[in-house]
Protein backbone atom coordinates (compact mmCIF):
# COMPACT_ATOMS: atom_id res chain seq x y z
CA UNK A 1 0.00 0.00 0.00
CA UNK A 2 2.55 2.74 0.78
CA UNK A 3 4.73 1.08 -2.11
CA UNK A 4 1.66 1.74 -4.25
CA UNK A 5 1.57 5.49 -2.51
CA UNK A 6 5.15 6.58 -3.22
CA UNK A 7 4.61 5.23 -6.36
CA UNK A 8 2.06 6.93 -7.32
CA UNK A 9 3.08 10.42 -5.84
CA UNK A 10 6.28 10.34 -7.70
CA UNK A 11 4.27 9.30 -10.93
CA UNK A 12 2.13 12.13 -10.42
CA UNK A 13 4.93 14.92 -9.60
CA UNK A 14 6.63 13.70 -13.00
CA UNK A 15 3.63 14.19 -15.11
CA UNK A 16 2.94 17.72 -13.17
CA UNK A 17 6.54 18.62 -14.33
CA UNK A 18 6.06 17.58 -17.80
CA UNK A 19 2.74 18.21 -18.94
CA UNK A 20 0.35 19.71 -16.39
CA UNK A 21 -2.91 20.95 -17.48
CA UNK A 22 -5.98 22.40 -15.57
CA UNK A 23 -8.45 19.55 -15.02
CA UNK A 24 -11.64 20.02 -16.92
CA UNK A 25 -14.38 20.83 -14.53
CA UNK A 26 -16.72 18.55 -13.94
CA UNK A 27 -19.14 18.92 -16.65
CA UNK A 28 -22.10 16.85 -16.09
CA UNK A 29 -21.66 14.72 -19.26
CA UNK A 30 -20.45 12.16 -16.83
CA UNK A 31 -17.25 10.69 -18.63
CA UNK A 32 -15.10 8.40 -15.89
CA UNK A 33 -11.64 9.18 -18.26
CA UNK A 34 -12.08 13.07 -17.39
CA UNK A 35 -11.48 12.25 -13.48
CA UNK A 36 -8.11 10.17 -13.64
CA UNK A 37 -5.74 13.05 -14.37
CA UNK A 38 -7.26 15.09 -11.55
CA UNK A 39 -6.88 11.95 -9.43
CA UNK A 40 -2.82 11.88 -10.75
CA UNK A 41 -2.00 15.75 -9.75
CA UNK A 42 -3.79 15.15 -6.20
CA UNK A 43 -1.74 12.18 -5.45
CA UNK A 44 0.98 14.61 -4.74
CA UNK A 45 -0.26 16.84 -2.80
CA UNK A 46 -3.00 14.51 -1.00
CA UNK A 47 -1.79 11.62 0.10
CA UNK A 48 -5.35 9.90 0.90
CA UNK A 49 -6.48 9.48 -2.41
CA UNK A 50 -8.24 12.72 -3.83
CA UNK A 51 -8.39 14.26 -6.60
CA UNK A 52 -8.32 17.73 -7.24
CA UNK A 53 -8.42 20.57 -4.11
CA UNK A 54 -11.89 21.08 -5.32
CA UNK A 55 -12.54 17.53 -5.58
CA UNK A 56 -10.86 16.38 -2.65
CA UNK A 57 -14.09 17.15 -0.57
CA UNK A 58 -15.99 14.27 -2.31
CA UNK A 59 -13.23 12.09 -2.86
CA UNK A 60 -11.59 11.84 0.81
CA UNK A 61 -10.92 8.16 2.15
CA UNK A 62 -12.29 7.10 5.40
CA UNK A 63 -11.72 4.07 6.32
CA UNK A 64 -10.23 2.15 9.80
CA UNK A 65 -7.00 2.79 7.97
CA UNK A 66 -7.69 6.32 7.13
CA UNK A 67 -8.51 8.42 9.83
CA UNK A 68 -10.19 11.84 9.34
CA UNK A 69 -7.58 14.83 9.59
CA UNK A 70 -7.84 16.34 12.22
CA UNK A 71 -8.08 19.92 11.13
CA UNK A 72 -10.81 18.53 9.42
CA UNK A 73 -13.92 21.15 8.92
CA UNK A 74 -17.38 20.97 7.15
CA UNK A 75 -20.18 23.39 6.64
CA UNK A 76 -23.22 21.34 7.50
CA UNK A 77 -26.97 21.81 6.76
CA UNK A 78 -29.93 20.39 8.63
CA UNK A 79 -32.11 18.55 6.90
CA UNK A 80 -35.94 18.22 7.49
CA UNK A 81 -35.41 15.70 10.12
CA UNK A 82 -33.13 17.55 12.09
CA UNK A 83 -30.41 15.89 10.80
CA UNK A 84 -27.10 17.33 8.64
CA UNK A 85 -25.44 16.77 6.21
CA UNK A 86 -22.55 18.20 4.20
CA UNK A 87 -24.73 21.49 2.48
CA UNK A 88 -23.16 20.70 -1.16
CA UNK A 89 -24.34 17.34 -1.54
CA UNK A 90 -28.32 18.43 -0.32
CA UNK A 91 -29.52 19.01 -3.90
CA UNK A 92 -28.54 15.62 -4.98
CA UNK A 93 -29.57 13.96 -1.85
CA UNK A 94 -33.20 15.49 -2.24
CA UNK A 95 -33.77 15.05 -5.65
CA UNK A 96 -32.93 11.13 -4.88
CA UNK A 97 -35.29 10.82 -2.08
CA UNK A 98 -37.62 12.56 -3.89
CA UNK A 99 -37.81 10.39 -7.35
CA UNK A 100 -37.41 7.15 -4.76
CA UNK A 101 -40.65 8.41 -3.21
CA UNK A 102 -42.25 9.26 -6.15
CA UNK A 103 -41.66 5.34 -7.08
CA UNK A 104 -43.92 5.16 -4.65
CA UNK A 105 -41.19 4.05 -1.46
CA UNK A 106 -40.85 5.48 1.46
CA UNK A 107 -37.44 6.02 2.69
CA UNK A 108 -36.43 7.00 5.88
CA UNK A 109 -32.66 8.32 6.41
CA UNK A 110 -31.63 7.21 9.82
CA UNK A 111 -28.20 8.41 10.13
CA UNK A 112 -25.75 11.06 8.47
CA UNK A 113 -23.49 13.71 9.90
CA UNK A 114 -21.95 12.47 13.09
CA UNK A 115 -19.76 15.10 14.96
CA UNK A 116 -16.35 13.51 16.76
CA UNK A 117 -18.17 13.68 20.32
CA UNK A 118 -20.70 11.62 19.18
CA UNK A 119 -18.82 8.92 17.61
CA UNK A 120 -16.50 8.90 20.50
CA UNK A 121 -19.49 8.77 23.09
CA UNK A 122 -21.02 5.59 20.89
CA UNK A 123 -17.76 3.94 20.90
CA UNK A 124 -16.95 4.64 24.87
CA UNK A 125 -20.57 2.95 25.43
CA UNK A 126 -19.88 -0.08 23.20
CA UNK A 127 -16.34 -0.61 25.37
CA UNK A 128 -18.56 0.38 28.49
CA UNK A 129 -20.72 -2.12 27.82
CA UNK A 130 -18.23 -4.76 26.97
CA UNK A 131 -16.04 -4.74 29.79
CA UNK A 132 -19.29 -4.65 32.17
CA UNK A 133 -20.06 -7.96 30.03
CA UNK A 134 -16.48 -8.85 31.33
CA UNK A 135 -14.21 -7.94 28.53
CA UNK A 136 -10.70 -6.63 29.46
CA UNK A 137 -10.21 -3.23 28.36
CA UNK A 138 -7.96 -4.65 25.39
CA UNK A 139 -10.40 -7.07 24.34
CA UNK A 140 -13.44 -4.52 24.70
CA UNK A 141 -11.48 -1.79 22.24
CA UNK A 142 -10.88 -4.87 19.96
CA UNK A 143 -14.39 -5.94 19.69
CA UNK A 144 -15.73 -2.32 19.53
CA UNK A 145 -14.19 -1.27 16.58
CA UNK A 146 -16.30 -4.22 14.94
CA UNK A 147 -19.17 -2.32 15.82
CA UNK A 148 -18.88 1.26 16.29
CA UNK A 149 -16.11 2.86 13.92
CA UNK A 150 -13.22 3.90 16.08
CA UNK A 151 -13.95 8.09 16.24
CA UNK A 152 -11.90 9.40 13.57
CA UNK A 153 -12.60 6.39 11.09
CA UNK A 154 -16.31 6.65 10.74
CA UNK A 155 -17.44 7.82 6.99
CA UNK A 156 -20.19 10.26 8.50
CA UNK A 157 -17.96 12.05 10.50
CA UNK A 158 -17.79 13.59 7.02
CA UNK A 159 -21.09 14.87 6.60
CA UNK A 160 -20.66 12.65 3.64
CA UNK A 161 -22.50 9.48 4.54
CA UNK A 162 -26.33 8.41 4.84
CA UNK A 163 -27.90 5.44 6.86
CA UNK A 164 -31.16 4.68 4.55
CA UNK A 165 -33.80 2.47 5.54
CA UNK A 166 -37.23 1.43 4.19
CA UNK A 167 -39.99 3.28 6.74
CA UNK A 168 -41.49 -0.64 6.96
CA UNK A 169 -38.26 -1.84 7.69
CA UNK A 170 -36.05 -0.02 10.14
CA UNK A 171 -33.67 -2.34 10.76
CA UNK A 172 -29.94 -2.05 10.17
CA UNK A 173 -29.40 -5.87 9.07
CA UNK A 174 -28.83 -7.90 6.32
CA UNK A 175 -32.60 -8.31 5.25
CA UNK A 176 -32.56 -4.51 4.59
CA UNK A 177 -31.09 -5.33 1.17
CA UNK A 178 -34.88 -6.84 0.65
CA UNK A 179 -36.68 -4.28 0.61
CA UNK A 180 -38.14 -1.91 -2.33
CA UNK A 181 -36.56 1.28 -0.87
CA UNK A 182 -33.11 -0.51 -0.80
CA UNK A 183 -33.43 -2.03 -4.59
CA UNK A 184 -34.44 0.91 -5.55
CA UNK A 185 -31.44 3.30 -3.97
CA UNK A 186 -28.82 0.50 -5.11
CA UNK A 187 -30.33 0.65 -8.50
CA UNK A 188 -30.33 4.12 -8.95
CA UNK A 189 -28.46 6.27 -6.13
CA UNK A 190 -24.72 6.67 -8.77
CA UNK A 191 -27.27 8.68 -10.20
CA UNK A 192 -27.83 11.45 -7.75
CA UNK A 193 -23.73 11.00 -6.98
CA UNK A 194 -24.08 8.42 -4.21
CA UNK A 195 -22.23 4.54 -4.11
CA UNK A 196 -23.28 1.74 -1.37
CA UNK A 197 -20.55 2.02 0.72
CA UNK A 198 -19.90 -1.10 1.85
CA UNK A 199 -20.34 -3.86 -0.63
CA UNK A 200 -21.68 -7.21 0.37
CA UNK A 201 -18.29 -8.98 -0.89
CA UNK A 202 -15.74 -6.14 0.09
CA UNK A 203 -15.54 -6.04 3.95
CA UNK A 204 -11.85 -6.93 4.16
CA UNK A 205 -10.98 -4.31 1.67
CA UNK A 206 -13.37 -1.35 3.00
CA UNK A 207 -12.75 -2.78 6.81
CA UNK A 208 -16.57 -2.56 7.03
CA UNK A 209 -19.01 -5.68 7.14
CA UNK A 210 -21.78 -5.75 4.31
CA UNK A 211 -24.04 -2.55 5.36
CA UNK A 212 -27.22 -2.36 2.42
CA UNK A 213 -27.93 1.10 4.04
CA UNK A 214 -25.03 3.06 4.05
CA UNK A 215 -24.63 5.43 0.98
CA UNK A 216 -21.45 7.75 0.42
CA UNK A 217 -21.69 11.36 -1.88
CA UNK A 218 -18.42 10.74 -4.02
CA UNK A 219 -20.55 13.25 -6.98
CA UNK A 220 -22.48 12.32 -10.12
CA UNK A 221 -19.69 11.80 -12.27
CA UNK A 222 -17.52 9.45 -10.18
CA UNK A 223 -20.38 7.70 -8.66
CA UNK A 224 -20.93 6.49 -12.09
CA UNK A 225 -17.77 5.44 -12.86
CA UNK A 226 -17.20 3.44 -9.80
CA UNK A 227 -20.69 1.70 -10.27
CA UNK A 228 -19.34 0.75 -14.20
CA UNK A 229 -15.92 -0.39 -12.64
CA UNK A 230 -17.45 -2.92 -10.13
CA UNK A 231 -15.04 -1.34 -7.39
CA UNK A 232 -15.29 -0.15 -3.83
CA UNK A 233 -14.16 2.98 -3.39
CA UNK A 234 -10.44 1.68 -2.04
CA UNK A 235 -10.28 -0.25 -4.87
CA UNK A 236 -11.41 2.84 -7.26
CA UNK A 237 -9.00 5.31 -5.38
CA UNK A 238 -6.28 2.75 -6.27
CA UNK A 239 -6.79 1.93 -10.14
CA UNK A 240 -6.83 6.33 -10.41
CA UNK A 241 -3.70 6.09 -9.21
CA UNK A 242 -2.08 3.31 -11.00
CA UNK A 243 -3.76 4.58 -14.16
CA UNK A 244 -1.62 6.78 -13.90
CA UNK A 245 1.18 5.89 -15.57
CA UNK A 246 3.12 6.38 -18.52
CA UNK A 247 0.68 4.68 -20.56
CA UNK A 248 -2.37 6.18 -20.15
CA UNK A 249 -5.22 4.05 -21.13
CA UNK A 250 -7.55 7.11 -21.28
CA UNK A 251 -10.50 6.33 -23.37
CA UNK A 252 -13.73 4.03 -21.98
CA UNK A 253 -12.26 1.84 -19.14
CA UNK A 254 -14.58 -0.57 -20.44
CA UNK A 255 -16.73 -2.03 -23.04
CA UNK A 256 -17.76 -4.89 -20.64
CA UNK A 257 -19.04 -7.82 -22.39
CA UNK A 258 -21.55 -8.28 -18.97
CA UNK A 259 -19.18 -10.05 -16.64
CA UNK A 260 -17.84 -8.32 -13.56
ZN1 LIG B 1 -23.55 4.33 8.04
Amino acid sequence: MKRIRVIAALLAVLLLLTAWTPAPREAGSGKASVEAPAATQAAAVEPAGAALPEEAWRMILVNPWNTLPEDFTVELETLSNGMKVDKRIVKDLKDMLADCRKAGLRPIICSAYRPQATQERLYKNKIARLRAAGYTQETAEKEAGRWVAVPGTSEHQTGLALDIVAASYQVLDKKQESTAEQKWLMEHCWEYGFILRYPSDKSEITGIGYEPWHYRYVGRETAAAVRDSGLCFEEYLDSLKTAKAPQMKTEKPQETAGAS
